[in-house]
């Protein structure tokens, strides 16, 4: 999921309810509460893992960088927005106290000031090695990047690029798609804006005549290009404008839609399904054999008009079970998020894996410590630590929430295992073990990083 303005504007105001928050240390806002709750050797062994982040919409230092998502939620706004995400909530001034050192309980005008003269400060001093500086900060060693494109200051092996490629899914005309909802209205044209750059990177100005030309010249090509340029996986958006369930289809039936509306005209909802699965297969196919990972966004939103019906991770189960997909692995990324308990059921297949991002910024430590505990119960070598951190307004870079998550992260993953531990379910040898894999070894060995 992406968040970018949430209206800092809307942070500055709220100057007053944080000072009415008034925490004498801002930092600890969001440890103090677990910290009775876990041992504090197991949280001091976790908080020194060196984090291998699986997903993020980190900006390059481009002053107005645009590429951070395919999808950028800004123009579905107003929607309604989870409480830790609003404004007045203590995690921001947190975060402002751990990264800038900013000495405050709170955000009056003139703290503010003086805040963001530090945050240029920082940023002009480290220059492109700002993002690293981050990483550094909060104690991450990588950091997947889920970007249209890398830029200056986001280069391996600190930073990893996840791509997009839900416009590949997209060659025919989306008007009548994109009818469904106001959301879609608005999302569709965005994808169709990116299939076009991917068509002028292979300098071709519009789809071939054939769907077999199209796998050939087009969708194949891009997904080796994107490899070349170090992708390490690529991302589905879909749940923003379709349901997940890519079922069977035919090659016969895609050529058929694809020959009859590629010259024009507007495919029916079911026409244009049956090419999309068709496509997310071969897609998929073609990642796993390039040895990119597939991440697929699964959570409960966001927007004001999101099916979150489909986005249940159990509608994915027909794709994972395909035979010739087994040689792609599948992240399911957030976790599911309300369907959290479905995508346990699927990281039983040997391909598929889950994420914690975005569940690191909407829920607390203690709901997703209850989450993680099952999950790490039943297969503790396919969860991955993430934190879908991105920019929130000038005043709010991508930084902090890469910050809020990463704490959250940690906490909820004592949490978890230190109630396994008091169960008898786990050692502390094995609760460490574990620890290591989630924050960090899980990551290296899915995308084979080059970490130890
Ligand atoms: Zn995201």
């Amino acid at each position: 999921m992406r968040l970018r303005t949430i209206v800092i504007l809307a942070l500055l105001a709220c100057g007053v309810a944080l000072t009415a928050c008034n925490r004498s240390r801002g930092a600890d806002a969001v440890t103090t509460s677990v910290q009775s709750a876990t041992d504090s050797a197991l949280t001091a062994y976790i908080e020194k893992i060196r984090a291998v982040d699986n997903h993020t919409h980190v900006n390059t230092v481009v002053p107005g960088d645009s590429e951070f998502d395919a999808l950028p939620l800004d123009p579905l706004l107003p929607f309604p927005m989870p409480v830790r995400l609003r404004p007045d909530n203590s995690d921001w001034l947190a975060a402002y106290r751990a990264l800038y050192d900013y000495p405050h309980g709170d955000l009056s005008e003139a703290h503010l000031a003086e805040l963001r003269g530090t945050m240029q400060r920082v940023a002009r001093d480290h220059g492109e090695k700002f993002p690293e500086w981050v990483l550094d900060r909060i104690g991450t060693e990588t950091m997947l990047a889920n970007r249209v494109a890398m830029g200056p200051g986001l280069v391996p092996p600190r930073f990893r690029w996840v791509s997009f490629v839900d416009a590949l899914m997209l060659p025919l005309s989306t008007k009548t798609e994109a009818g469904a909802t106001p959301d879609r209205q608005k999302l569709y044209p965005l994808e169709e804006k990116l299939l076009h750059r991917y068509l002028a990177d292979l300098h071709l100005d519009k789809v071939p005549a054939t769907l077999d030309a199209y796998l050939t010249t087009v969708v194949t090509p891009t997904l080796e290009r994107q490899r070349q340029g170090g992708c390490v996986a690529v991302k589905f958006e879909a749940a923003y404008l379709r349901p997940l369930d890519f079922d069977e289809a035919s090659v016969e039936t895609a050529q058929s839609v694809y020959s009859r509306y590629v010259i024009g005209g507007e495919p029916s909802h079911a026409e244009y399904k049956g090419l999309e699965d068709f496509l997310f297969r071969y897609i998929s196919r073609e990642a796993g054999r390039l040895g990119m990972a597939v991440h697929i966004h699964s959570f409960e939103g966001a927007g004001a008009f999101y099916q979150a019906a489909g986005s249940d991770p159990l509608l994915l189960e027909s794709a994972f079970n395909d035979p010739a997909l087994r040689g792609t692995n599948f992240v399911i990324v957030h976790g599911g998020g309300a369907y959290a308990s479905h995508a346990g059921a699927m990281i039983a297949k040997p391909n598929v894996y889950l994420d914690i991002s975005a569940m690191t910024l909407i829920y607390t430590p203690a709901t997703l410590a209850g989450t993680l505990r099952n999950w790490l119960l039943q297969y503790p070598e396919k969860v991955l630590f993430g934190t879908d951190a991105t920019a929130f307004g000038p005043d709010a870079g991508w930084e902090l929430t890469a910050w809020i998550g990463t704490a959250t992260g940690r906490q909820a993953l004592g949490i978890a295992l230190n109630e396994m531990m008091r169960n008898g379910e786990m050692s502390r040898s094995r609760a460490e073990e574990i620890a290591t894999m989630v924050m960090r070894t899980n990551a290296v060995t899915l995308y084979k990083l080059p970490l130890k």
